[in-house]
């Protein structure tokens, strides 16, 4: 039937739905999103490796979470291990600067 979507089970509470995707309802979405420790790790893990890369998405997730979190008046030391929490390497130290050009890309100098 047109614009139904299949009849399936919600995997946290376990009701019949139509809803789309896979849950029954918002708060259910949600109780699922809740991680393993070792789902954790894996996405540490992988936050990791990409904010250690020099790909432009990188820079500038870390040029947003920088300047989000000076904006907070913390000191370097509470950022780090803030952003430990986060699994986010920061770049060499808060105090660097960047650099938007005419493009919107960002330069580390
Ligand atoms: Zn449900």
């Amino acid at each position: 039937m047109p614009g139904v979507y299949r009849l399936k089970e919600c995997p946290v509470c376990g009701v019949e739905h139509r809803r789309r995707g896979l849950h029954c309802s918002r708060s259910c979405g949600q109780k699922a999103r809740v991680l393993t420790d070792d789902h954790k790790r894996k996405i540490a893990d992988s936050n990791r490796e990409h904010m250690a890369s020099d790909s432009p998405s990188a820079e500038k997730s870390k040029w947003i979470i920088t300047q989000q979190k000076k904006g907070q008046g913390k000191t370097e030391q509470q950022l780090e291990q803030e952003m430990d929490g986060w699994s986010i390497v920061p770049p060499h130290g808060l105090d660097r600067q960047y650099e938007k050009d005419s493009d919107g890309d960002i330069w580390f100098s």
